[in-house]
């Protein structure tokens, strides 16, 4: 995989899905002037001015993952806790965590927060505009879910925390509006941390900073009163319903379902750690999500990818394929699905960059043609990015 920059010239390719419909064109010629797409031609005469030549290759709007820690690894929670210690240590677990993305074709991402802001603190230190939008630490109240993504909050300290963290850049804000799914029983989800009017407080604080609110909720009632508050995206949403579903697409608010880190725990060896009884709940509870995955999609639900990665048993760049194949088997279309991994994403994040004419460029480039096998998505070729790395 090779990650380029390209500010000028032409590049040709087999096949580019443009714009904000995918649509399929051949054998094209792409102009790139100052690092924005200026030129589509789609029968073209021959150039000199040619930059890259991915003639057997198709291109597509840059993947993204619309959740990650990039404080975590997925494998040792422990030891990545103890290295937020030392900025040192933490700054190059970012950077090979990061790295490990865009090595498997992901050219954004949207970090869900840690404790002490180590994402962001990378992000804002970096001599170069990072492709990384970092939440900081998120808002819990005391004593409830979520000890190593934020500090304890006591309900008077909200709005002065949303200042806080808009003053470091944070963005959006994320909210831990309710607890994680039990794998001892099914359906049940850790206690609300916030009702209505405290969430509808956060998101007006927000607003007026001119950021979005990211929520972290499981449970119909918690998805609910998020969906009441008028958060920008609901991140997880295990046991959502069908009338909840119809509600998130009448008001366009947005669904990362999140699956794998649900999914991999019944792979080895994280599924010794767990019972018969455990191991059954586990697979009907990501079952059910991929069920209403498809119900979001007819439903016309905005659905973004995210991964939690950095998550017990979720990778970092892998696992967004991993979360792909879940999709898959589902049972949507590969087109529906490089929509929710490309196009969906970068609207979440509020990018103005992909293959569209008139924006800046970046894209991911594989060997083959995703629309008919979506496997080909796991080696990708080339990645280019609107800002370098
Ligand atoms: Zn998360």
């Amino acid at each position: 995989m090779q990650s380029l920059k390209i500010d000028n010239g032409i590049i040709k390719a087999k096949k580019a899905l443009m714009g904000p419909s995918l649509h399929p064109v051949k054998n094209i010629h792409l102009e790139i002037t100052d690092g924005v797409l200026t030129q589509v031609k789609a029968h073209p005469t021959a150039t000199t001015r040619e930059v890259l030549n991915a003639t057997h290759s198709t291109l597509l709007p840059g993947l993204v993952d619309c959740h990650v820690h990039l404080a975590l690894d997925g494998i040792n929670f422990k030891d990545c806790m103890e290295k937020w210690h030392s900025p040192g240590l933490m700054a190059s677990h970012i950077k090979k965590q990061l790295n490990a993305g865009l090595e498997q074709g992901l050219t954004y991402f949207r970090d869900g927060g840690d404790r002490g802001g180590q994402a962001l603190t990378f992000k804002n230190s970096s001599p170069t505009n990072l492709p990384i939008k970092a939440s900081g630490a998120a808002l819990r109240i005391q004593k409830m879910y979520g000890t190593f993504l934020g500090p304890g909050l006591k309900k008077e300290q909200i709005k002065e925390a949303i200042a806080f963290l808009a003053g470091k850049n944070a963005d959006p804000i994320k909210v831990l509006v309710s607890g994680i799914v039990s794998f001892k029983e099914y359906g049940r989800v850790g206690p609300q941390q916030f009702d209505l009017p405290l969430l509808q407080q956060i998101v007006n604080s927000a607003r007026k900073e001119g950021l979005k609110v990211m929520a972290h909720a499981n449970s119909d009632e918690a998805v609910k009163i998020c969906i009441q508050a008028g958060v920008h995206s609901v991140e997880h949403g295990y046991f959502i319903t069908h009338d909840t579903l119809k509600m998130m697409a009448e008001k366009d608010i947005y669904w990362i379902p999140t699956i794998v880190p649900v999914a991999n725990q019944l792979k080895k060896p994280y599924r010794d750690r767990f019972t018969k009884d455990e191991l059954y709940v586990i697979e009907k509870t990501y079952k059910r999500q991929q069920e209403m995955l498809c119900w979001a999609c007819e439903w016309g639900v905005t659905v973004g990818v995210g991964t939690d990665a950095g998550a017990s048993g979720v990778m970092h760049g892998t696992g967004f394929h991993e979360e792909l194949q879940l999709y898959r088997k589902a049972g949507l279309s590969c087109e529906t699905i490089l929509r929710t991994a490309t196009i969906n994403g970068a609207k979440l994040l509020g990018l103005d960059s992909g293959l569209e004419q008139g924006k800046p460029l970046r894209f991911t480039a594989v060997a083959g043609d995703p629309l008919e096998d979506l496997d080909i998505l796991k080696t990708p070729e080339y990645i280019c990015l609107h800002t370098p790395c």
